[in-house]
């Protein structure tokens, strides 16, 4: 039927994995297309409260309409829901999923790979790098032998976390401003000195600095990275602070990674305008869905910068992260977490999830109808929280 299709049920599944607990949507058509959306906000406080918003907006908005409504849709979710215009990052995950699902839907009604309804893919293989390849492991040894294994799996690239601590749910917990002391400051640059050591001269290193750096010591940090070879810094400051930004040399020590948490295209155009951000890294399932991923991109490239997409949800928010990244052509890479599938108690919902196919730091994009994933609904039933009906039926 395609685009006249019309939507008739929406599940919402809250996936309690350990460390990850994604909020995920499918929504169903009167001809039995599916879609798949994922909010993006799948760790920190607050996910308990995905489910009851996500379902308030598909009651009020989603429920009844054809496939080809799916713009409309977002314009009113945008500008008719209020707290979607300067958004945080639950209401925008909200609205990032449904238009994930939206279109999801749509590129398999239409028989297409959704990377068709994006301008089209400009990548058939996509340069990702290993995140979360630290969970699980409990000292400083283990997870240096653990990112030796992650180089020996034939990954080129992989991220850390030097100034995080692990608490016993394996969650990552950034320093408040009260224990910064220039001891973290050393024992940050120790740990990136030893993971260089350890994977080799030819591994790319991508630090991420949870934005709690102070500016005092900004610049001995980010030259120490500069100086261990590292390919980015990612949110040395608080995100909010753009001023920081401003501040920062230019060109500054080590290129500037950031962008997971804004939402909406006029904060991306503020951080780009700084001149201090090298690589921009927008969220399609926080960022406000794949027509605001798709401007934020073609921003950057106006900047001459490059996207390397924020990607830590499910393997619903990675399918969507591969399409969008598909049509991108100053892509620099695509963040992965191969090995979430490896810690004891994790439950893989989807039929075939695309994480395993990573070869030698690559991933091959999908070209089957839609995002090329499917829920499995032995294992994803279990987590069903809501189901929606249109209400006539
Ligand atoms: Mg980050």
């Amino acid at each position: 039927m395609g685009l006249s299709e019309r939507i008739t049920s929406a599940e919402v599944y809250r996936i309690l994995n350990p460390s990850l607990r994604p909020t995920v949507v499918r929504l169903r058509t009167d001809a039995g297309t599916v879609g798949l959306g994922d909010t993006g906000v799948s760790y920190g406080a607050g996910t308990e409260a995905m489910p009851p918003l996500l379902a308030e907006l598909l009651r009020t908005a989603v429920l009844g309409r054809p496939l080809s409504a799916r713009h409309e849709i977002l314009l009113e979710l945008t500008y008719g829901t209020f707290w979607a215009k300067r958004a945080g990052s639950l209401f925008a995950g909200a609205v990032s999923a449904i238009d994930q699902a939206l279109h999801d839907a749509a590129a398999r009604a239409l028989g297409v790979p959704l990377h068709e309804l994006l301008g089209g893919r400009v990548h058939t293989r996509l340069p990702v790098y290993a995140n979360g390849w630290y969970f699980g492991q409990h000292s400083e040894e283990d997870r240096l032998t653990a990112a030796r294994r992650v180089v020996a799996d034939g990954h080129r690239a992989l991220k850390t976390y030097p100034l995080v601590r692990q608490d016993e749910e394996q969650r990552l917990r950034h320093p408040s401003p009260a224990r910064w002391d220039s001891a973290l400051l050393r024992s940050a640059i120790d740990h990136v000195r030893r993971l260089r050591e350890r994977v080799g001269d030819d591994v790319r290193l991508m630090v991420d600095l949870g934005g709690c750096v102070p500016r005092d010591h900004a610049p001995e940090l980010l030259g120490a990275l500069r100086d261990l070879g590292v390919e980015f810094a990612e949110e040395p400051f608080d995100p909010a602070d753009e001023s920081s930004l401003h501040w920062l040399p230019t060109p500054a020590p080590v290129p500037v990674a950031t962008g997971e948490r804004l939402t909406g295209l006029a904060a991306f155009d503020r951080v780009l305008r700084t001149g201090a951000v090298s690589i921009i890294q927008p969220d399609v399932c926080l960022a406000g869905g794949h027509g605001v991923f798709q401007s934020v991109a073609a921003l950057a490239r106006g900047h001459s910068i490059r996207v390397s997409p924020h990607n830590c949800s499910s393997g619903i928010g990675t399918a969507h992260t591969v399409q969008a990244a598909a049509a991108v052509p100053n892509l620099h890479s695509v963040e992965t977490f191969p090995y979430l599938s490896a810690v004891p108690g994790y439950r893989e919902i989807l039929t075939d999830p695309l994480e395993p196919r990573i070869e030698a730091g690559l991933l091959t994009v999908p070209d089957r109808p839609g995002i090329g994933v499917d829920l499995d609904d032995t294992v994803a039933s279990a987590f069903l929280v809501k189901r929606l009906k249109e209400r006539h039926i």
